[in-house]
């Protein structure tokens, strides 16, 4: 049925522009790309995100914040300091907007290196954008749901990022299992991440930040990273640190200061 193949499509193509160009790109720099292929990925980010785009470069200054600051009072979005996750989501909310409308403070080791590119995500976070989107999606949903009821998902369309960002920012953080002991509440979702892209490994995340693979066992399977070897093989990218590197990745202290 069309309504839910759309769904799903939004799903994974907002999940894979957060997971590889937000996150995997923008803030850790796990692979470089040419100018022209990161305004490319701008522009897709912007088309699968849709209402809820978030700004690459303020993305990635508030998750190395998140890396430098994990699970204490000065991170944007731990569940160890907040009361539920619609709190947690509103202070990240409030970092990022601090970002966006230069309101905040942001040390060197923060924006050093992030993509940046003003003009496009002025008009991308705007909120006449953002009720066009959102216009279009309830436009969609008149032409094609087959009962009312498919209405319910049209707020999920309209903050996908955020709600996909809810989910691993609150949850892996607090349950699922751990392959590495590290000082913060991390830990991978799931054994097979199908649902998120492979931001689920979330503890072998935070024990290796700017490694581009982040399944680390053998029954651990990242799908972000088979594009991005694909993406690598084409020369749309060059991956900077991947499975061949038994070291762990520089901590965002490091690939700051790099
Ligand atoms: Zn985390
Ligand atoms: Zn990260």
């Amino acid at each position: 049925m069309i309504v839910i193949a759309f769904f799903i499509a939004h799903w994974y193509l907002c999940l894979f522009s957060q997971t590889f160009f937000l996150h995997r790109y923008a803030a850790h720099g796990s692979f470089r790309m040419s100018t022209f292929w990161e305004r490319f990925f701008f522009i897709f980010c912007y088309v699968a995100q849709g209402a809820s785009y978030i700004s690459p470069r303020a993305y990635a200054i508030v998750h190395r914040m998140h890396h430098a600051y994990t699970d204490t009072e000065d991170d944007p979005h731990s569940p160890a300091f907040s009361r539920n996750v619609f709190t947690m989501m509103w202070r990240t909310r409030d970092f990022i907007l601090g970002v966006l409308r230069d309101k905040m403070p942001i040390e060197a080791r923060f924006s050093k290196n992030v993509p940046d590119w003003r003009t496009f995500d002025l008009i991308a976070s705007h909120p006449i954008s953002r009720f066009a989107w959102i216009g279009a999606y309830i436009a969609f949903y008149i032409a094609f749901a087959p009962s009312a009821w498919f209405y319910l998902l049209l707020p999920v369309h309209a903050a996908m990022g955020a709600v996909q960002g809810a989910i691993v920012n609150w949850n892996a953080h607090r349950r699922g299992y751990r392959n590495f002991e590290v000082n913060n509440h991390s830990e991978n979702l799931m054994r097979v991440d199908i649902f998120f892209l492979g931001e689920s490994y979330h503890n072998n995340h935070h024990k290796f930040p700017s490694r581009v693979n982040m399944a680390m066992k053998r029954f651990e399977f990242d799908p972000t990273y088979q594009v991005i070897r694909f993406f690598n093989w084409l020369g749309i990218l060059r991956i900077v640190s991947d499975k061949r590197v038994s070291r762990p990745g520089p901590e965002p202290q490091q690939l700051l200061q790099a």
